[in-house]
Parts: C-alpha cells; structure tokens; sequence
C-alpha cells in the first residue's frame, strides 16, 4: 500500500520556523514494525533541543516522539499489537508529529479503553520519565524530599502528583506566581518562584537546614550550581534536562566538598530501548492515570500545522503542563 501523510519535518536546524509540513511517503510495515495513524502528537522540550541541533540528527528529519492512535498494520513478528487496536508510545526515532507512520513496535504500547487517545499522546514520554525518575533511578521511599525544578510544566505536573501518591515531598520551583499555585495544586507541597527568590536559600528554610534527598533538575545552566547546595551529605543530584541550556564542564571535586553527593545524567531512551522494561512503565503510569492519582492537564492545543507556535510558546516559558498538536 503507497499513500502519504503530513508530517513535520526540518531539513536544517534553528529556530521555529525550519519546521516544515510536508507529505512524506507510507508503506507497509516491515518486520517488527507497525503502522499507526495517529489522533494526537505530544509536544516534548527535547523536541526543542533536536530542531535547534542541540540534540543532533541526521538531516533531514522527521520531529515529535510521543503520540496514540490506531494501529492500522503489523508487520512479521510483532505479537503484542493488532489491526485496530488503540496505542500509544514514546519512541525513538524521531518523527510522531504526523498524521501516521511506519515505525518499530518494540516501543508501541496498547493503551487502555479508560485512557483518551488526547491524554495518552499528552503523557507517554512525560509519564514515564517521571516513573523511572522516582522508581529507577535511584531508592526513593516515603517521607524523603525531592526537590523537583520546572514543576508546572508537562514533566513537572505529572511528578507533582506522583509524588504526592508515593508520600514523598516535593518542594517544587516554577517560573511565575501562578505556576507555584498549579504545582501546589497538583500535589507540590511547596513551591519556590525562582525567578524572584533564592531557591537554595528557600529550600535551606522549609527543610530546617537539613537539604533534600534528591533534586531533579531539567532546567540546567541557571539551577545547576544551586541545586548542589540543596542536598544533604550523600544525596543524589539527577541532572535530567537543560531547558535554559547546557551544564557546564563539572570539577567532580565539588561533590566531596559538598558531602559525598551523587550525580546521574539519566535518559528516558536509555530506560525504554528494553522492551519488557518499557511496556512495565507504560503499565504502571497506565495504572496511575486510570487509578485518578495522575491527571494529565492539557493546558495548551495546536493544530498540527501550527506547530511553529506551539514550539515557540514552549520555549518562552508560556505553557504550562501538556502541549499537543491535533491531527
Ligand atoms: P516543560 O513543559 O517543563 O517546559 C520547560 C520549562 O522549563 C518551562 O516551562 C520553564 O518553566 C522552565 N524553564 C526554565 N528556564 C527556562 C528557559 N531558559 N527556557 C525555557 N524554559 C525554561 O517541558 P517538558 O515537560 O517537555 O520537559 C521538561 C524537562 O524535562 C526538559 O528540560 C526536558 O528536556 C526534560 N526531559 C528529560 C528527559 C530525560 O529522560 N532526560 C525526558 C523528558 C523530559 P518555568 O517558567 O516555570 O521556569
């Protein structure tokens, strides 16, 4: 079968505006394969970083990791996945901004009736970074204090309520007032506006001096060297993001001066290549969706051609929670 579909593509890297809408070619799924037609794409920051080459690819590409739909068609060996069956994923390779596409199953998911396709384009790659940040990376148990940056946003809103179910603190950090109220609302037991207070000055306050367990930082060069000096002796920094650019070069003497703390550079991709591994996430952000301790708030819509706008509110810091792009 030879048909085409519309797909977001950038033939160099830049700004919003190398996005391109194009018709690109769609044939029967290979081996291990499947072809899905999508209902809704997620948009995701790494999106950002992979259209501005901070996260190379090869060019041209295809953009978007993160989308739910039909499956239409499988290919030779796929089991887990059939003709008209509702599914969703967070994958690699790139390239779910698209009414539908070719693409590895290993990844593809079965998504539950209780869940919408909006929700589940809205949360797969979200949801899952957020179970494997409190479940994988490193032993988390209830009462520990997780410092958690960025806590309005897509990922943040997600562990806000994670948190909360798991009786972890969360002391979260967001950019206005408004989205220190969001992230409270969700489930944040504090939440720091640092764009006009100390964050690690704030955090010494709430924690008595004690510091936190962990912090979990998307935000990278503005929050880094801070977000150090918010753990206690032996805590563990999980640098996971850089939305206001890249971590500098690190002196790993630091870590000894500041009481033998751990640091881990985690990706969600890393997590979900095991197969087994990535369909056990997708069942348990599946049972805390359907469950109603995870909500996914999708505060912001595009159509699929307005994409450029949807990356562009992305970066200004003008959304909160899930962003997605209507097929
Ligand atoms: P968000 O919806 O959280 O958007 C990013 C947020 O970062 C903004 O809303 C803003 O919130 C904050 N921010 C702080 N400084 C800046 C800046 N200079 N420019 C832009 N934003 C800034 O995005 P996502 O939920 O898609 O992703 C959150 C983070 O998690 C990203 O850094 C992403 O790369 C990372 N991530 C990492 C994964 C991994 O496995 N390693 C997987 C998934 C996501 P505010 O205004 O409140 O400061």
């Amino acid at each position: 079968m030879q048909q085409t579909a519309r797909t977001v593509v950038i033939h160099e890297f830049g700004g919003p505006e190398v996005l391109q809408v194009e018709d690109r070619q769609l044939g029967d799924p290979g081996p291990g394969e499947v072809r899905i037609r999508h209902h809704a794409c997620g948009l995701n920051f790494i999106d950002v970083y992979q259209r501005t080459g901070l996260y190379p690819l090869d060019l041209p590409h295809a953009l978007g990791m993160e989308a739910a739909g039909l499956i239409e068609a499988v290919g030779e060996g796929v089991t887990h996945l059939e003709p008209g069956q509702r599914a969703a994923y967070a994958a690699t390779p790139s390239g779910a901004y698209c009414e539908a596409r070719v693409m590895p199953a290993a990844q593809v998911c079965p998504l539950p009736d209780g869940i919408s396709f909006d929700a589940a384009a809205a949360m797969m790659l979200k949801g899952m970074t957020v179970e494997y940040l409190f479940h994988r990376t490193t032993p988390l148990k209830r009462g520990d204090t997780v410092l958690f940056h960025a806590a309005a946003g897509g990922v943040g809103l997600i562990a806000c309520q994670w948190a909360k179910s798991e009786g972890i603190t969360l002391i979260g950090t967001a950019g206005t007032d408004e989205k220190c109220s969001l992230a409270q609302f969700n489930g944040a037991a504090h939440c720091i506006n640092y764009r006009t207070e100390n964050f690690a000055e704030r955090v010494a306050e709430i924690t008595q001096g004690k510091g936190v367990n962990v912090v979990m930082d998307s935000v990278g060069a503005d929050t880094f060297e801070g977000s150090l000096d918010c753990l206690k002796p032996l805590g563990m920094m999980i640098s996971f993001g850089n939305a206001s650019g890249p971590v500098p070069p690190l002196n790993i003497g630091i870590l000894g001066q500041k009481g033998s703390l751990k640091i881990t550079r985690p990706t969600l991709f890393t997590h979900i290549s095991d197969q087994t591994v990535c369909q056990a996430m997708a069942r348990r952000l599946f049972g805390k969706v359907e469950g109603g301790e995870v909500k996914i708030h999708i505060d912001q819509r595009f159509p699929l051609d307005q994409v450029a706008d949807a990356h562009r509110a992305l970066e200004a810091r003008q959304t909160t929670g899930s962003t997605i792009l209507d097929i």
